[in-house]
Order: C-alpha cells, then structure tokens, then sequence
C-alpha cells in the first residue's frame, strides 16, 4: 500500500499546541505524487520523515480524499504525536461534520481494543493495529488479518469500512503494558509513576514534567463504566515478540528466523518440538511458555518497553 504519515498541528489540551500522526493510504503513484506535492507547500522539508504540517486533521482529510486516499488516524493515544494523546479528549471535536470520513483508527503498541472499547466514540471505528516502517526487524510485531477477494487497495479499504462481507478478522499485537508509553512517566524523578484521574503532579516528587502513560490517559478520558466491545469486533491477540523473551538473543532470533523463515511462524505454527531442535530446550520452554501468556508482564512508560519474565 502507497502510504505516507502526516503530523498536523491542533490547538492542544490547555492551550498547548498539540500535534498527531495520520497514516494516509492512496491507490496509485500518480495520486500520492500529487498529494506529496500539495503537502510540500505545508511543510518545511518534505524528504525528512513525518515533519510537522501546518494542516489540523480537519484540513488534512480533505486533502487526501482530493487524491483519492484513506486517512487513518496513528497510534491514537501515545502521550506526544496523537489526537487524544495531546489533542483532545475526543476525536469528533477534531474532525467535526467529517467524524464519519473516519472509519478505522490505529491503536499504537501500549493500547489493545479491551482499552479503546472503553470509548463511546470508536464503537463503529474498525481498529488497526500495524507495526510502522522505522525499522525492519519490528515489521508484524503487530498486524491485522483481513478477510478479502483479493489484494488491492479497494479490497482492503472496504476490508476497513466492513463491507460487502470484507472486514478485520484479527488483530495482533502486544500486551499493551509491553508499549513504551503504557504507564505516566515522571521526567523529573525519571521512573514511572502511579497517578490517578486527576492528578497531574508527581507523587513522589511534585514535580509537573508526567508524561502521561496511555493507559492513565484513557483512564482520564474514558466514558463507559463497563468495558462491552461491539458484537463485531475482532479478536485481539496478544503477541510476545522473540525480542522481548528471556534467553532469546540476536543470534537465537537469527538461527530461528533462518529455519522458521518469519516470526509469525514461529509464534503461531511451529510447535515446542521444532523450536527445541533449533535452538534448544530452554529457549523453546521460553518462547512456548511466552505463547501460553505463562509470564508476568512489567509495564513499559516514558519511552522504555515494558519486560518480560518467566519464574
Ligand atoms: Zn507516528
Ligand atoms: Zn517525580
């Protein structure tokens, strides 16, 4: 898919300036040229990757439905570039009339559907989860599997619009407390920090420098009193990428992916016999013991992933 991601500019909670992600999806070369270069006109440097526009999102949706692209709203609650991040509390008061021209959004690592099905407002949105292009090795740490005719930009749209039968069968991702913005960060005391609701200082030291973590966001911005999904929303299945496994090193995660050929495989069809042929017992225990949720999971905040370990 021809994509790019876009920063706009909102006025931002408390009278900061806020800015968010989109991914903008589009069918043709010929569309993303034009589109790119009606973007150069609202950005500084239009080579360098995701610089800030000086579009709102409001504005941004027009310009890409111009070019017959999809926009979808980027890891919607990490704490510094995302709508309710540091935009605002609701994603209507973003793009107003134009609230239904969205259809799917992206949850980002630190957030799964049971957190964002704590919002009244994203209860038709199709949700995404997607690793991005920043670096190879993290590519399907989280994916979605679609049910679609065949592969092509129109499919995958009404894939995302859940029509003519097309939807998102399943997300895959992580545990969201394995995110780096899972938890509130104290920049000041540098470690993460328990805050509730309303607070928005520092328990410990007072200070006002809290990275809020996306869960304590959602915590402050939720309107449901009971966690209900939508009939139709797919399963969320978590996912322990080999990185984050105990005993699982480069070269380890190197032979595996020489023999399984991807991760997916490894996490989802090759069995506790296989991998112990490859790469030992200890490390096939690990990976099958990560598989079964058989670990406890340390929640990630101000930029650190969360850990695993397995007693
Ligand atoms: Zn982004
Ligand atoms: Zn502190």
């Amino acid at each position: 898919m021809l994509g790019s991601e876009v920063e706009t500019s909102e006025k931002g909670r408390g009278g900061k300036s806020g800015s968010a992600h989109n991914v903008c999806f589009f069918p043709y070369l010929k569309d993303i040229k034009a589109f790119s270069n009606e973007l150069a006109k609202h950005v500084k440097n239009i080579t360098l990757s995701t610089q800030r526009s000086d579009l709102s999102g409001y504005e941004l949706i027009d310009m890409v439905e111009k070019y017959n692209g999809i926009l979808i709203p980027a890891h919607i609650f990490t704490p510094h570039k995302s709508y309710y991040g540091n935009c605002s509390n609701r994603l209507q008061d973003i793009f107003k009339e134009k609230y239904d021209k969205i259809f799917a959004v992206e949850l980002g690592l630190s957030s799964d559907t049971f957190l964002a099905d704590e919002i009244s407002e994203l209860e038709n949105k199709t949700f995404v989860t997607n690793s991005d292009a920043h670096s190879l090795p993290k590519i399907a740490r989280e994916y979605n599997k679609m049910l679609v005719e065949d592969i092509s930009f129109q499919e995958i749209v009404k894939a995302l619009k859940n029509e003519d039968g097309r939807k998102v069968l399943a997300n895959y991702g992580l545990d969201p407390k394995l995110g780096k913005y899972h938890r509130s960060f104290c920049e000041d005391c540098n470690d993460s920090i328990e805050i509730d609701e309303a607070a928005t200082i520092c328990p410990k030291c007072g200070g006002q420098n809290i990275t809020f973590g996306v869960f304590d966001r959602i915590e402050l911005i939720k309107d449901k009193k009971q966690t209900k999904s939508p009939e139709n929303r797919p399963p969320y299945i978590y996912q322990v990428p080999l990185s984050f496994i105990p005993g699982v090193g480069g070269k380890t995660i190197e032979k595996l992916l020489n023999h399984f050929e991807t991760e997916m495989n490894i996490l989802h069809k090759v069995s506790e016999d296989d991998i112990e042929a490859v790469a030992g017992k200890k490390v096939a225990k690990n990976i099958i013991s990560s598989i079964n949720g058989d670990i406890q999971v340390h929640s990630g905040g101000g930029g650190v992933y969360g850990k695993v370990t397995i007693s």
